[in-house]
Formats: structure tokens, C-alpha cells, sequence
């Protein structure tokens, strides 16, 4: 150790350096223990921990305090100074106004109103107002001339240089030099109130370099430097040792099973877990320490990640950032996050969020909720009474938020805004059953009120001029603002003197201890990769003569780590680094840290003791590391290292692990056959009724068939925007509009007669009455997605009706009978009373039961013809092939290789069916669909093949039963694949295949991987 005459120490550790602090402290305490001596920190916390450390340093297993040692930063040293000096304190503009000001300037010179992406720029150029904040404006306006800035640095610094005018902001450069020049005056007081100083921060500004130079006249300032140490590797291999792990994951079980073991010999508070990167750990080695029961303090989840009240916060104003004149902003996916963050309480408004939820999903609604309250009662018209209560709860809370967030139109300005938004929330949610004293809500709550009710409102105080308030602009902002300063925001958790310290590396600056782990020894992530700041680079400080800083800055982040390693590592009494060889984010490469001495590093150094290498997760729980077995600490590391590990309750849960536990070619792994050989998968008498479309999955594809009613996969997609117009979602509205029109037609007494057709203004008054009556209904919930095209589909159908009106008689109602509508929307086969609808099996017995719905039904006047017309969204020129009827009206004689014939639905069979039955006088029926608007060409299609005499639908129902028996139930693959409109391989995540394998040769072939 080395002093020159300003009193600079060089230390080569930082446990020399706290000794060095204390004798220090000691000398200027020797005749007056209450004598004041500062320590000048970067952060609070910081400050607080080497302070701990250093009082720890002199209580020698004693306790014994140290009276009146303070901790400041820089601007805390500032203003004091300035108090006793008797002068203003330096205003500095707080980050909120800061950014504002940054984006009116920005968008005023740029012209722009790019609000997101200027936003993020005036952030950072928030960020070099403040690192530049000690340099004087001439020296500023001087290098704004430089040739060596680039355009973008020059713009960046001409903001800086306006935006220090329009806030008035006080040269702080400016204010040291003046209060340099008043510390005369005021030696004894600042003697009796600041003391000594210890200059501790990592960079310090030249001003404040400058003011301390001044203040070592008045007392002694102690300046700090780490020792140069030449061709030194930062992590020595003297007090280490190295794990190799296989993953991150391993490697963090392995640091706590270690640690778990230190205890024994250390205090909690004298280890510390550092890394090099919190995105790849800090999650991790929480979620360890947790399971494990170690007490650990550090930077924990974020708030979003820990506050209901936060993200409510979030989604609000999201939502005011999408509101304008024509959408609310309050969508169904807003609805949703609102409804699923949970913990609604809203006063006076008593309603069963869960319910709701279902009810929204189940109705269909979708797009700008507050448009659903008009059509409420429309959509619920079927409901049964909990439905009601649902679509009733939906209805309170809708008009509820509705009136909440219009109440932010009248909005004017910050101060209202913060105030507004401060009591919807409380009014949102539970406060007191939500906050706990001390818990994260509080803070959380505290936060946003800070912000909302105090910091906001300095936005209205910018000078005249410099910001009006332009409400959606704004609030995009203040989403933003409200992201990086309480989502994004990481909690401090646990108590700094009873914990292990988990962190950063940087976080270690200048502290000491005893126990010390270093996670993430891989080229790559320590050091990793650093760019320069493009804002405000290196040499650019350094032309301002800002060295400290320049040290200090982004490029050289490196060279910092390293000295905080080597400062901390040294005079530790134990270290273990470790390291991933794979597994990690951004798929670095397996390559040990070049910090690491060569004794610790298993490439140069394969047979060094001082390395472990832990194969897999499970050979770590064998490794002996200093004479302790790193055995399982955690429940679920004895889980998985307990042989004989039982789940208590769910027995299938049991038996899938074991089967995972020893993969064979079982039922879980793809021999279903197995378990088909013990009960059939799908039965007849077991399976229950099969649907029209039921049938028509199996007839595709039978693996289709076996995820969905043999698993019971659900394949619609639970999306809760829709963008696009989704025809089918527009048929199941245009059946509703025809069964109401029917229905009623049939109350009153007009609909046609037998045979009669259609009179001339039906076409038109069904149009006017209902389909564009209750088209608003479509609209309103969201269902048309993007309107153009909706509106382009909605004018082909009602192109079509007049065609419809005018031939349906003739198409549908004159032969072989004249025939009358008797029904609309149709059940069939669920019970009795509708009549049960089965084919039984003439060669087994077996009987299976058919069920559905149908869309119109008619009847001769004798009851002995009846008729059915099904209305279809697509083409009839593709589903002519489906029923069996080829493009010249012939039967189809396609089969499948030694089955049946190749149709692809048994609907019309089916609904032959099921009209006998419900006319059961009737001895014949014929099947008639109605293709509207069939592009443009409207038309009708008589199922001449219905009746089955190829008994297509038996043998469909044979194969069915047979693949239930098998439990062989094959993908369709090839050019025969309906993959196009079938989801179900995509919710998997697998594609299905055919495989064919040959005992004799061992070979295997496979056929199609359908979902590329
Ligand atoms: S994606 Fe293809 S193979 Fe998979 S279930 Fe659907 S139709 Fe069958």
C-alpha cells in the first residue's frame, strides 16, 4: 500500500482496503469517538453494506460500534454543503420531467410524433443529461462544435444544452466551483457535520474531484485506487476452486448445496452468490435459496411480477393509451388480463369474475367490450338462469369500467390524470384486504401513488410552452414511464444482516467475505461481449476531460468486473467459481471464463484438483467437494434422488412416471394397441352418441378422431382477438337469423303452404327484418374482424337470398311430394322425446346412436315425405365429392382400397335418418343443402345418395368400433391430408405419421410429416 501526498491508497484488496477504513476512522476518532467521518458511496445500499462490513472489522468477534459514521452520495454531499453554506440547493429536474422535457424538444426539432420510438431515445438521452450533469456548459457548447462528434452525438448533446435552458436546471459543474470558494467560511461546522471523507464510488465526477480538493482544507479527504497488478489472472486459483456444471440449472443446485454447507462454518451474512448476468440467475438462484429455506437479501422479482395492483395499473393505461374518438381501448384481451390478474373489488359492484369469464368465452364476443352492453340481452337469449347471472354480473361490471374510463376524457392535465387514475384503482381493487403491511402491494402501492399523485403532477409545472397536454400521446408516455419505473422495477428482498448476499458482481464493489460464489465462469457471459455507448462514448468524456467517468464507462465494463473480482476474490477465505458447460440463453459456446487462472480451467488444466467436473445433474449429488458430500438439500432434490420417490395421490400420474422413468414401447410411448388389449378405447355402449361431425373427423382422419373424442384434446384456438373475418362464425349467424324467421313465420300462421312457394317480398323482408336488423349484433361483439371484407362477404349473401326465396320451393318443396316447413333448428337423438336415432349392426348386434341438430324440416300433407335443407358457407362444388356424387351427377364408385366407398361425410345419410324419426309416419325422406352465397352463385344440392344403400355409414361405424379395439387409429397423411383447417397436430406440437415397420429386416418407413 502506497500514499501520495492528496492521499491516494492503492489496495490490492478490498479487506485491505476496510482495514485500511478503519484505521482511518480510528485516527480521526482517537481524541473525540462522536468526531464525524464520511464515507462518500455510490448507493445507499452499498454504502450501508461496507459500512456493515467494516464495523464488523472493528468488533473482532466483539461487538462494538462506530458512533457517527455517515454514508452520502454525491449529490447528498452537494446539498449539505450548500445547507451549511447558506445557499440555494441545486435543483435537479426529476427523471419524469426530465423525459418530458427530452421528447417536446425532440419532437419539436425532429418534427415527429412517433411517440414509442422517440420516447425510448429521449430515455437514454434522459440518461447522458444526467452523467453530464457536472460538466459546465461551456465546455459543453465548446464540444458541440467538435468535429470528431458524429451527427447523432451532436444532436444528443444539443438536447442536453436546451433542455438544461428550458428547466432552468443548475450547473452543477457551476455550484461546486461557488461552494469550493465558501468552505472557508464554514470550516467548523462542516468539521462538526461531515468530517473526514472517504471517497468510495466507483467514478467520480471532476467537479466534485475539484470540490473535494477544496474540502481537504477543511478536513481530510481519503482517496482510493486498486493496486495495477500486471499479468495477474483476475480469479487466482490460491483460496479457489472450480465446478464444471452441465447447465445453468445444475450449477445453481449444486452453489446452494454448498452453501447449505458453509453455514456450518459461516455466518449467513459473510457469503455472498454473485453473477455475471441476473436474466440468466437471479430467478434461479431465488427460486434455489427458497426451496432450500436459505435466508438470502438482493434484487428479487420484479414489481409487475409481484403486484396485482401494478399490472392493473398497466393494463389501464394501456388501455387510455389505445382510446380515441371511435374505440374505447378496452378490448376483449384488456377484459381478459383485467379479469385473470384477479383480486377485483370493485365497490358496490358484487359480480362472479370466473362466470364471466366463461360466459364471454362461450358467447363468442370479442373486440371493444363496452359495445357488448347494447347487445347483452340479444346474445343471451338462450340462456339458462346461471347464464343469465353471468351475462347479468357482465352487464354491472361492463358499465361500471365504462363509466370509469370516460371519466378520463375530461381529463386536462398531469395533475388530474395521477389523481384519477390513484382513485380508480383503489377503487379497483381490495385495498385492504390486498395490502399487508411491509408486503410487496404496499410498496408496490406507495410507488404508483408517489408517482401518480406527486411526481406527475411536476409535469404541469414545465415552463409555458414546453409541454401541453395531448391525452392519447400522452398516456402512451406515461405507459412507458410507468413500465421502466414500477413494472420493470426489481424488489430488494430480505434483511441485508441476516441473509446470504445475492447480486450483480458489481453489487460486491468493495465489500468482503467470507464464503464467495461466482456463477457463470463461461466466455461469454463472464465478461460479456460490450459495445460502446454510441450516445456518449469513452473518448467523448475523455475530451471533456471527464477520465474518472471515461474509466468507468460502458466499454470498458470488462476491465471493471475484473477489478471488482480480484479486488473481492483476493483475501476471501474461500471461493468456488463454477460454470455452465451448455444450456445457456443466447447458446454461448463451451469455453471457460478468461478470467479464470489456468489451475481453474479444465481445458488447460484437465487433471487440476482444484476442479470438479459434474457430469449431469445427477452425478453432482455424488461429488465430495472440501471433504462434504453436495447431497440434495431441497424436496425436490430428494425427490429425485429418492429411488422409491411415490406420488401420493394421482395414481395415473404415478404410473406415467414410472413409464417415463424406463421408456419401452408401451401405451405412453405410442403402443396404444397395449392398452386397447385390455378395455376397448372406444366403444359403442361406452363412448356415447356420435354427431354427424363426429363421424366426419373419423372419416378425415382417424387420429383426429382418437385427440379429440378419444383424449379429449380441444382444438379451437382460445384466442381473444380476432382479426380476420372468420366466414363459419358468420354462418352460425345467418342459421340463427333463418331459425328466427322461420320460427316466427310458423307462430303467425304464414308460412307457405304445400308446395306454395315463397311470397315476392319475402326475399326483402327477411333481409330488412333480420339479417341486417341483428347484423349490428355480429358486429358490435367483435365477430366481423377486418370490416371491409366482412362487409363485402355480408353483400354476396344478401345477393343470394333472392335467389334462395325465389327457388327454394322448387328445388326443395315440390318433389316427390309437395312438401310445408315444419321445423327450424331441429334436435334429434338426445332423448326420448326427440326420438332416438341408431344403426344397429345387423352382423353384431351392436347398436350406436346418432345425435345432432337439423336446420329446417319439412312435410307432406299426409306425413309420409319428409324433407331436409341444411345450409352451408362453402362451396358446393367441393362438397358434391363428399357426399358421394361426382361433377357430372353420377354416383362416386371411388373406394378405399378394400373398403368402402370414398365419400368424406355421412351427414346427409345421417340426416336421412334422423328426419324418419322425427317424422315417424314418414316412409321416405330426401336431403336437400343450401349453398349460400357459394361465391357469388347460389345454389341448391339434392343428396341423391343419402340413402346409404353402399351402407358407407355402417361400415364407417365398424371401423371406428375396430380402432377402438386396436386402439390403432391412423393419421391421414399424403395429398389425402385435411391438415389445412385441422389444428390438432399443431396444439400437440407433433406431426402425425404413418409408420410401417418390418420385423424381419428391422426396417421402417415413414409417411408424411403433415404440419410443416
Ligand atoms: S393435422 Fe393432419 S394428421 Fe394431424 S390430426 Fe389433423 S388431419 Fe390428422
Amino acid at each position: 500500500m502506497s500514499t501520495n501526498p492528496r492521499n491516494v491508497t492503492s489496495f490490492k484488496s478490498n479487506l485491505i482496503l476496510q482495514n485500511e477504513i478503519l484505521s482511518l476512522i480510528r485516527q480521526a476518532k482517537s481524541v473525540n469517538p462522536m468526531a464525524p467521518v464520511t464515507l462518500l458511496v455510490d448507493s445507499p445500499l452499498q454504502g450501508t453494506l461496507l459500512r456493515r462490513s467494516v464495523i464488523a472489522l472493528n468488533s473482532q468477534g466483539t461487538p462494538k460500534a462506530i458512533a457517527n459514521l455517515k454514508l452520502m452520495t454525491t449529490s447528498d454531499l452537494v446539498s449539505h454543503i450548500a445547507n451549511v453554506a447558506n445557499v440555494p440547493t441545486p435543483r435537479v429536474a426529476k427523471i419524469e420531467v426530465l423525459e418530458a422535457a427530452i421528447f417536446y424538444l425532440m419532437s419539436k426539432k425532429e418534427n415527429t410524433e412517433k411517440s414509442v420510438e422517440s420516447m425510448a431515445t429521449a430515455s437514454a438521452i434522459a440518461t447522458v443529461y444526467r452523467q453530464l450533469q457536472f460538466v459546465s456548459e461551456s465546455k459543453l457548447s465548446a464540444l458541440l462544435s467538435d468535429e470528431r462528434l458524429s451527427t447523432t452525438q451532436q444532436f444528443v448533446l444539443d438536447i442536453v444544452l436546451q433542455t438544461r435552458h428550458m428547466l432552468s436546471a443548475d450547473s452543477l459543474s457551476e455550484v461546486c466551483f461557488d461552494l469550493g470558494g465558501k468552505l472557508d467560511g464554514n470550516s467548523e461546522r462542516l468539521r462538526t457535520e461531515i468530517g473526514e471523507i472517504h471517497v468510495l464510488t466507483q467514478a467520480t465526477p471532476r467537479a466534485i474531484s475539484t470540490l473535494l480538493d477544496s474540502y481537504s482544507a477543511v478536513a481530510k479527504v481519503h482517496f482510493y485506487k486498486v493496486d495495477a497488478i500486471e499479468n495477474e489472472s483476475t480469479i487466482s486459483s490460491r483460496n479457489s476452486i472450480l465446478i464444471s456444471a452441465p447447465d445453468p440449472l445444475s450449477e445453481v443446485s449444486m452453489v446452494v448445496r454448498s452453501v447449505m454447507h458453509d453455514l456450518q462454518n459461516f455466518d449467513a451474512d459473510k457469503v455472498a452468490i454473485l453473477y455475471p448476468n441476473a436474466s440468466q440467475y437471479a430467478t434461479q438462484v431465488r427460486s434455489a435459496l427458497d426451496e432450500a429455506g436459505i435466508a438470502w437479501h438482493g434484487s428479487g422479482k420484479t414489481i409487475g411480477q409481484s403486484s396485482i395492483i401494478a399490472r392493473g395499473l398497466e393494463i389501464i393505461l394501456d388501455t387510455l393509451a389505445a382510446r380515441n374518438g371511435h374505440e374505447s381501448g378496452f378490448t376483449r384481451p384488456r377484459f381478459m388480463k383485467l379479469i385473470e390478474n384477479g383480486n377485483l373489488g370493485i365497490k358496490g359492484v358484487s359480480v362472479n369474475l370466473n362466470r364471466v369469464r366463461s360466459w364471454v368465452r362461450s358467447h363468442d364476443l370479442y373486440g371493444d367490450c363496452f359495445n357488448w352492453i347494447s347487445v347483452l340481452d340479444f346474445a343471451s337469449e338462450a340462456d339458462k338462469k346461471t347464464q343469465r347471472e353471468s351475462k347479468e354480473d357482465l352487464e354491472k361490471l361492463l358499465k361500471y369500467l365504462q363509466e370509469q374510463f370516460d371519466e378520463f376524457d375530461s381529463c386536462s392535465n398531469w395533475t388530474e390524470l395521477g389523481k384519477k387514475i390513484v382513485n380508480f384503482l383503489a377503487d379497483l381493487y381490495d385495498m385492504d384486504s390486498l395490502i399487508e403491511e411491509g408486503g410487496t402491494e404496499e410498496k408496490a402501492w406507495n410507488t404508483i401513488k408517489t408517482l401518480m399523485e406527486v411526481e406527475l403532477g411536476e409535469l404541469d409545472r414545465l415552463p409555458a410552452g414546453g409541454e401541453s397536454f395531448v391525452f392519447s400521446r400522452d398516456v402512451t408516455n406515461l405507459l412507458r414511464m410507468v413500465q421502466r419505473r414500477v413494472i420493470q422495477k426489481r424488489l430488494r428482498e430480505g434483511n441485508l444482516s441476516t441473509g446470504v448476499m445475492v447480486g450483480d458482481i458489481r453489487e460486491a464493489h468493495l465489500l468482503s467475505f467470507d464464503s464467495v460464489y461466482v456463477l457463470g465462469a463461461t466466455e461469454g457471459m463472464l465478461p460479456a461481449a460490450t459495445k460502446q455507448d454510441a450516445l456518449l462514448p469513452a473518448s467523448i468524456l475523455l475530451l471533456l476531460e471527464e477520465t474518472d467517468l471515461a474509466q468507468n464507462s460502458r466499454e470498458n465494463t470488462t476491465e471493471n468486473i475484473s477489478s471488482v473480482l480480484r479486488t473481492l476474490l483476493t483475501d476471501t477465505r474461500q471461493v468456488q467459481i463454477s460454470r455452465p458447460r451448455g444450456g445457456m440463453s443466447g447458446g454461448l459456446e463451451n469455453e471457460p471464463s478468461r478470467f479464470l487462472a489456468p489451475e481453474l480451467n479444465e481445458k488447460k488444466s484437465p487433471g487440476s484438483a482444484q476442479i470438479y467436473v459434474a457430469e449431469t445433474y445427477k452425478h453432482s449429488f455424488t461429488l465430495v467437494i472440501r471433504g462434504n458430500l453436495l447431497g440434495p438439500v431441497s424436496q425436490r432434490e430428494l425427490q429425485f434422488t429418492r429411488s422409491a420417490f411415490k406420488a401420493d395421490k394421482d395414481q395415473v400420474f404415478e404410473a406415467s412416471m414410472a413409464a417415463w422413468r424406463t421408456p419401452a414401447f408401451n401405451e405412453y410411448f405410442g403402443n396404444l394397441g397395449q392398452r386397447a388389449s385390455t378395455e376397448p378405447v372406444w366403444s359403442p355402449k361406452k363412448s356415447g352418441k356420435l354427431s354427424s361431425s363426429k363421424i366426419d373427423k373419423f372419416i378425415v382422419c382417424e387420429y383426429q378422431f382418437f385427440v379429440l373424442n378419444v383424449l379429449g384434446f380441444y382444438d379451437d384456438e382460445r384466442v381473444d382477438e380476432l382479426r380476420e373475418f372468420i366466414p363459419s362464425r358468420f354462418g352460425t349467424y345467418f342459421h340463427k337469423q333463418m331459425e328466427l324467421f322461420v320460427k316466427e313465420q310458423q307462430e303467425a300462421g304464414t308460412l307457405p303452404g304445400f308446395g306454395h312457394p315463397w311470397p315476392a317480398d319475402t326475399s326483402e323482408k327477411f333481409k330488412q327484418n333480420y339479417f341486417f336488423k341483428n347484423l349490428d349484433m355480429f358486429i358490435l361483439t367483435g365477430r366481423s374482424g377486418w370490416y371491409q371484407s366482412f362487409m363485402a362477404h355480408v353483400e354476396d349473401v344478401a345477393d343470394a337470398l333472392d335467389f334462395f326465396f325465389a327457388n327454394e320451393v322448387s328445388k326443395t318443396r315440390t318433389e316427390p311430394a309437395p312438401l310445408k316447413i315444419s321445423g327450424a333448428e331441429v334436435p334429434f337423438g338426445r332423448d326420448q322425446d326427440q326420438g332416438l336415432v341408431k344403426v344397429t349392426d345387423p352382423e353384431t348386434g351392436e347398436d350406436f346412436f346418432l345425435v345432432g341438430d337439423i336446420d329446417r324440416v319439412d312435410i307432406s300433407s299426409d306425413g309420409l315425405v319428409a324433407g331436409v335443407l341444411d345450409f352451408k358457407t362453402g362451396s358446393l362444388d367441393s362438397f358434391r365429392g363428399k357426399i358421394g356424387i361426382t361433377a357430372k351427377g353420377g354416383r362416386s364408385t371411388r373406394r378405399t382400397p378394400g373398403k368402402e366407398i370414398k365419400r368424406e361425410t355421412a351427414q346427409d345419410i345421417i340426416y336421412r335418418l334422423a328426419a324418419l324419426e322425427i317424422n315417424s309416419d314418414a316412409t321416405s325422406a330426401q336431403v336437400n343443402f343450401a349453398f349460400i352465397p357459394n361465391g357469388g352463385e347460389p345454389d341448391i344440392l339434392h343428396a341423391k345418395f343419402a340413402n346409404d344403400e353402399d351402407n358407407f355409414l355402417l361400415g364407417i361405424l365398424r371401423r371406428i368400433t375396430e380402432s377402438g379395439r386396436t386402439g390403432s387409429f391412423v393419421p391421414t397423411v399424403g395429398s389425402n391430408s385435411p391438415h389445412s383447417y385441422c389444428n390438432v397436430c399443431g396444439i400437440i406440437g407433433y406431426p402425425g405419421a404413418q409408420v410401417r415397420g418390418n420385423s424381419g429386416s428391422g426396417e421402417v418407413e415413414v409417411e408424411g410429416e403433415p404440419n410443416e
